[in-house]
């Protein structure tokens, strides 16, 4: 299975069978994208409520509504949930793995400027009155998340106020962070910006492995695939990753955690101190 973006194409290393009722193409770009098999079991919503931090901090009454509006997905590997410029229709927010966001170039560069997990939400630009994405959102490590159509979304945050009070901050801290992203970008080295990558998805995803190919990480961090290799490598040598045919595996958690720019532990911060969190942050 092949996901083609504006010529490069994901998941060529990772294939999975895919029922073809479960496909179909958007139009105007020849793009294919997953359709989630949906589930309505409310049951399983409610087990999963403490298990995104926006949904779980709010008040108990506005948590319920929230809830009652939201179904439970499974998002697949390499979904793409908003193409740049396409309408939201639905906001998401993930319980496991992560969304990255992605800025695509005219000329078919790309390059991963987001990560959302279980601490934020996919299209939190609705309450901002913005019903479009300006990046594309797609699926980086596949599992469960709560989605509501987006006019339900703005139609709760009119009427809460603590729900728009939390997603303003969540909008702020994403803001605070895209910028942090950036100078990192621009400054720091590859080794080093691949164990913050490695280190932000290991927190949305709660875990220690993951499956991706060099030629994308190589496009999520905007550099050519032979310095990733290099960087993995590098990574592998001493010990604190295993990497294999797309497949990395963190074998020490704090030699990675200490290898990294500061930019990983300035991205919690900035997070912890906008959503009124202490900045203890739980063992891993
Ligand atoms: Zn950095």
């Amino acid at each position: 299975m092949r996901l083609r973006f504006n010529g490069w194409v994901y998941g060529s290393a990772h294939p999975r069978r895919v029922d073809k009722r479960t496909l179909c193409s958007n139009e105007a770009t020849g793009q294919i994208h997953h359709v989630r098999r949906e589930q309505r079991d409310p049951l399983s919503i409610e087990k999963h409520t403490a298990e995104n931090s926006l949904i779980a901090a709010l008040p108990p009454r506005c948590r319920a509504n929230v809830l009652r509006s939201c179904e439970q997905v499974e998002l697949q590997l390499e979904e793409v949930l908003c193409e740049p410029g396409q309408r939201i229709r639905h906001v998401y927010f993930p319980i496991e793995g992560f969304v990255s966001l992605v800025a695509v170039l005219d000329d078919g560069g790309a390059l991963e400027v987001g990560i959302i997990g279980r601490e934020g939400m996919v299209g939190a630009s609705v309450i901002l009155g913005v019903d479009t994405l300006a990046d594309r959102a797609v699926v980086q490590c596949a599992g469960a998340a709560l989605r509501m159509s987006s006019a339900s979304f703005r139609r709760l945050c009119a009427r809460n106020m603590a729900l728009r009070m939390r997603v303003g901050l969540y909008l702020y801290a994403s803001m605070a962070q895209l910028a942090q992203v950036a100078a990192c970008t621009g400054y720091h080295v590859v080794e080093a910006r691949l164990v913050r990558w490695l280190l932000m998805s290991r927190d949305r995803a709660h875990k220690n492995e993951f499956h991706l190919t060099h030629e994308f990480l190589a496009y999520m961090l905007g550099v050519r695939r032979v310095g990733i290799t290099e960087a993995a490598t590098a990574l592998q040598a001493r010990g604190l990753i295993t990497y294999n045919r797309g497949d990395i595996t963190i074998l020490d958690n704090a030699g990675l955690e200490k290898a990294s720019c500061d930019c990983y532990e300035r991205g919690n911060l900035i997070y912890d101190a906008a959503m009124g969190l202490s900045c203890a942050r739980s063992a891993r």
